[in-house]
C-alpha cells in the first residue's frame, strides 16, 4: 500500500482493545485467527494491559474493537492519537458499540465501522474490499482465535475463592440475545437474533487458554442459554475433556427458571457461579426495561441456586428515572433478606442507566421514560438524565463515593454504610440487617467486578 493511500489492501494490520471486562480479548483473538489465515501480519495490542507503544501502530489498518461502553469512552483517545501518528492507515472500528456511535467515529477520521459479526467484514476491509453493511449479520465459519500475541493470561483478571486464586482464560459461545430488554446494547446491533460459535472451536480455544494455565473459563456470552442445547453440550464437553477447571457464565432470570432443570447440571460441571441481570426488584422498573422477569421470578431464582448450591451473582441498575429513595432502600433490604449481600459487587449498587446512542429507551415518550434527556454528550458517549426528585441523584452520588472510598473494605461494611445512608435519605431508623457477614471469598469472584 502507497503512503497516503487508504484505498488498497493492508499488508499489516493492527487490532486493539482498550477493556474487557479485565478478560484476554476475544474480540482480538478471533479476527486475529482469520487475518493471519489469510496472510496478513497481525499485531494486538491490549492497551487494558499494555503501554502505547507507537511502533505496534505502523501498520496499513488499525481496528479497534468496542465490545462495550466502557471501551468505546478509552477509545476515543487513542483512536485521535493513532490518526496523528500514522495519517496513512485506514482505521476501522467493530463491535456493539460501533454502529450506534458511527457518526462520531466517522467524525474521528473512522472509515470503516463494522458491526457484531465482524471477523469476514474485517477481513474484507483489510483486502481492500467493500465489508457488507454493519446490520448484516453473517452466519461465520469461526475459527479457533489466535492468542499468541495477547499478554499472559495470568496478567488478567483473576478468580478468587475460599482456597486461593486461579487463572482465568475468556471465551465465548454465542454472541448477540434473542431477547429484546429496552435498555440493552446487544439489542439495536443483534435485534433479537444470537449467533453461536460452533463446539469445536470453543473447546479448541479452551484447550489453548488451559494449556497457557487457565483453571477457570469466564464465558462471555450475553446470555449462555440462549441457545440451551449448545451450551449444555459445551459445559458436559469441559468438564470431561478438562476436569478440575471451573468456569462461570451470565444467564438472565427469565432462562434460569424457566430451564431450572439444567441447574444441577451447571453446578456439576464446575460453574463456579451464575451472573444474572436482576437489574431491579421494583416490577414496575423492570416492566420498563422488558426484562421478561419479575422480583418473584428473581426470588424464585435465588432460592432454586441456593437450594442446590449453585452461587448466583445478581447485578443491578438501582439508578433509574423511576427509582424514589424508599425503592433503593427496598432493594438493599432485600438484598439482604434474600443473603446476598456477599453475592453483589459493590459497584453494582451505585450504576445509573445509561442511555446510550440506539438505545431502545430513546423510543419512549419523556412521560414514560420519566425524565427529559438532555442532548447527546460525546464525551461520556450518553444522552444525560436528571432525575426528577433530585434527592436521588445526591443519593446516587454519595453512594458511588462511599463504593469508590472503600476499596478495601469488606462488601458487608459497606453496605452497612449504603443502608445508612440511604435510611438517612428516606429519614428512617437504618434497618437491622438479617443477613451475617461471611469471609471475602465464601462466593467466587473475578478480582474485577462486571462493569459496562
Ligand atoms: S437478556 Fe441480557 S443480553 Fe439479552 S437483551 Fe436482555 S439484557 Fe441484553
Amino acid at each position: 500500500m502507497i503512503a497516503g493511500d487508504r484505498s488498497g489492501p493492508a499488508t499489516r494490520v493492527t487490532l486493539v482493545s482498550t477493556y474487557e471486562l479485565g478478560r484476554q480479548p476475544f474480540g482480538l483473538a478471533s479476527p486475529a485467527a482469520w487475518l493471519q489465515a489469510a496472510g496478513f501480519e497481525v499485531t494486538t495490542v491490549d492497551l487494558s494491559r499494555e503501554v502505547f507503544v507507537p511502533e505496534a501502530f505502523q501498520a496499513d489498518l488499525v481496528a479497534f474493537h468496542l465490545p462495550m461502553h466502557t471501551a468505546t469512552r478509552l477509545a476515543v483517545p487513542v483512536i485521535r492519537r493513532v490518526r496523528a501518528l500514522v495519517p496513512a492507515a485506514r482505521l476501522c472500528c467493530y463491535g456493539l458499540y460501533g454502529p450506534p456511535n458511527e457518526g462520531m467515529l466517522h467524525g474521528l477520521g473512522v472509515e470503516h465501522v463494522l458491526g457484531g459479526e465482524f471477523e469476514q467484514a474485517l477481513l474484507d476491509v483489510a483486502r481492500g474490499r467493500p465489508p457488507a453493511a454493519a446490520s448484516a449479520l453473517p452466519r461465520l465459519n469461526f475459527l479457533a482465535p489466535a492468542r499468541g500475541g495477547l499478554p499472559p493470561l495470568e496478567r488478567y483478571a483473576s478468580l478468587q475463592t475460599q482456597t486461593g486464586r486461579r487463572v482465568v482464560g475468556y471465551t465465548e459461545a454465542s454472541r448477540g440475545c434473542k431477547h429484546l430488554c429496552r435498555h440493552c446494547p446487544v439489542v439495536p446491533v443483534y435485534g433479537g437474533r444470537f449467533r453461536a460459535i460452533p463446539q469445536e472451536v470453543v473447546l479448541a480455544d479452551i484447550r489453548s487458554q488451559v494449556e497457557a494455565g487457565a483453571r477457570h473459563i469466564s464465558f462471555g456470552d450475553p446470555d449462555f442459554f440462549n441457545g440451551v442445547g449448545h451450551a449444555v453440550s459445551i459445559v458436559q464437553r469441559l468438564a470431561e475433556q478438562f476436569p478440575g477447571v471451573t468456569y462461570d457464565v451470565t444467564i438472565k432470570v427469565e432462562h434460569l427458571r424457566r430451564y431450572r432443570d439444567h441447574l444441577a447440571l451447571l453446578r456439576d460441571t464446575g460453574c463456579q457461579f451464575v451472573v444474572t441481570a436482576a437489574e431491579s426488584v421494583d416490577d414496575a422498573v423492570l416492566e420498563k426495561l422488558v426484562k421478561g422477569h419479575t422480583q418473584a421470578d428473581f426470588e424464585w431464582v435465588v432460592e432454586a441456586c441456593r437450594a442446590i448450591g449453585l452461587a448466583l451473582t445478581p447485578t443491578f441498575i438501582p439508578f433509574t428515572p423511576w427509582v424514589t429513595p424508599s425503592g433503593y432502600l427496598h432493594l438493599l433490604r432485600t438484598i439482604d433478606a434474600l443473603q446476598l449481600v456477599d453475592h453483589v459487587a459493590p459497584i453494582q449498587l451505585t450504576l445509573r442507566l445509561l442511555i446510550q446512542e440506539g438505545s431502545g429507551l430513546l423510543r419512549l415518550d419523556p412521560q414514560s421514560l420519566g425524565t427529559t434527556l438532555g442532548p447527546f454528550d460525546e464525551r461520556r458517549l450518553v444522552y444525560p438524565w436528571v432525575h426528577g426528585d433530585p434527592q436521588v441523584d445526591r443519593l446516587q452520588a454519595a453512594a458511588s463515593a462511599l463504593v469508590g472510598r472503600g476499596l478495601a473494605v469488606s462488601r458487608s461494611d459497606l453496605f452497612d454504610d449504603l443502608l445508612g445512608l440511604t435510611a438517612d435519605c428516606v429519614g428512617v431508623a437504618t434497618p437491622t440487617r438479617v443477613s451475617h457477614a461471611r469471609p471475602r471469598a465464601a462466593v467466587p469472584y473475578l478480582n474485577e467486578p462486571w462493569y459496562c
